[in-house]
């Protein structure tokens, strides 16, 4: 059975920041159809020729309203979402007093599964159809998001985090351990469903060169999973990496001797990285995930966007939660444009919006399944309200009646002004979510 979705449709074909024309990096349907069927999208047009051509759909009406793929977390903490906004303290001190407790909790089933529940739920409320999460060192927690996420038929990557020193006994594995456990979830999980599994050491600092080169065996018997880390995130964190791997002559060569230095990397934060880094990253295919509003937030330093982009690296935006302070993918690029401001680098929204859509998908090759509304790929998208505040009327009105209220004022408007609020509903496969549950 076929419906269309009406409404102003809007996604990229390709990187704005390789285009100049328009027509060569996003397609806009003022009075739009998505048609979709068993959860993936069939045809795609406008309204009329939609109707006329599928005559004996149904079809959901947001006349109006924008409809946009679902937006693509690349770096979220799913265990940290009860410690969001937890005052004070830089990167060390911030995981030692509150993240390292929460985590703790993830050994409980019960409590893991409501997590999970808890952590989805906020996602889609405020668009996000997809992410790469970190879970816990607890086997428990892996398996509770990933059962979670496949109750909504959501493409989730997830995996355990590896950690056998400098954090709380009762957080750390052996190397033994970090193998076995991480082989079984592997096992598991892996490509069952929308599930896909990231290899997740959790950083330099509490890994042996031994725990990391586990992750990188595992991710060569498993060549088509993720790896997921942190780098360069904070300066007390690079120095103290350097301390603990004297042998190494920069943070990311501690990775490339573990052997997890791939074109399946996401790197996380990525703000104090040596033009040498930044080329053997783009050499070996990896991404870096700017975190925002969790670099404000704890003080970590401002990321240079502009300078990433001339190496050519790939870079996704993301939350962080919990030392990012928001689930809104929105709310994130609105703290992304300021960090670039300060940088002198007024980055465009149709750069900000492609990096947690289709510019994501293509980071983690999923461009085939989410991220646009190429025909064949999986209906994940979100209805948006431009209006959902009193406000963001007035500033809709005074641009209609200047004539300015085109498509990158409408995006512009949403990244600065915009949250959950004008999230009026997210579709994962097809199926509109109960956001009210
Ligand atoms: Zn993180």
């Amino acid at each position: 059975m076929k419906k269309i979705i009406r409404g102003q449709i809007f996604y990229f074909i390709n990187d704005p920041t390789l285009y100049t024309n328009p027509d060569d990096f996003m397609r806009y349907y003022e009075d739009g159809g998505l048609v979709i069927s068993d959860g993936y999208i069939v045809d795609i047009g406008t309204y009329e020729e939609m109707q006329s051509k599928y005559i004996q759909a149904s079809y959901d009406d947001y006349s109006g309203m924008l409809i946009m793929p679902g937006f693509i977390d690349t770096h979220i903490h799913y265990p940290q979402t009860p410690i969001i906004g937890s005052y004070g303290k830089q990167l060390l001190d911030w995981l030692n007093e509150y993240t390292y407790p929460v985590e703790e909790m993830f050994s409980s089933p019960k409590y893991a599964k409501g997590a999970s529940k808890d952590f989805i739920k906020e996602l889609f409320k405020n668009g996000t159809t997809s992410c790469a999460a970190f879970s816990t060192e607890h086997k428990t927690s892996v398996n509770a998001l990933f059962k979670v996420a496949s109750d909504f038929n959501m493409r989730i990557i997830t995996g355990k985090v590896l950690m056998n020193r400098n954090a709380p006994a009762a957080l750390e594995d052996t190397v033994k351990e970090a193998y076995a456990e991480s082989k079984e979830l592997i096992e598991t999980w892996h490509k069952k469903g929308r599930n896909l599994y990231a290899i997740t050491p959790r950083f330099a600092i509490t890994c042996s060169m031994s725990e990391l080169k586990v992750a990188g065996l595992l991710h060569k018997e498993y060549p088509d999973t993720y790896i997921q880390t942190h780098l360069a995130e904070n300066k007390d964190e690079i120095k103290q990496t350097m301390d603990l791997f004297p042998d190494c002559t920069d943070y990311l060569n501690v990775y490339e001797k573990a052997g997890i230095v791939t074109d399946s990397s996401i790197f996380a934060h990525g703000i104090y990285l040596s033009d040498s880094e930044l080329d053997r990253i783009k050499c070996a295919g990896s991404f870096i995930s700017h975190c925002p509003t969790s670099n404000l937030f704890l003080g970590s330093g401002l990321f240079n966007m502009q300078r990433v982009n001339n190496k050519r690296v790939t870079t996704t935006i993301a939350t962080d939660v919990g030392a990012g302070t928001s689930f809104s993918m929105l709310q994130t690029l609105n703290e992304a444009y300021k960090i670039q401001q300060l940088n002198r680098y007024v980055m465009n929204t149709f750069e900000s919006f492609y990096k947690i859509t289709l510019g994501a998908a293509r980071a983690l090759k999923l461009e085939n399944k989410i991220g646009s509304f190429s025909l064949g790929n999986e209906a994940d998208f979100i209805v948006i309200d431009y209006v959902a505040q009193y406000i963001q009327k007035i500033r809709m009105e005074y641009l209609k009646s200047c004539d300015k209220w085109d498509v990158e004022n409408m995006l512009f408007g949403l990244q600065i002004m915009g949250d959950s609020r004008n999230i009026k509903a997210t579709y994962v496969m097809g199926r509109k979510i109960d956001l009210t549950d």
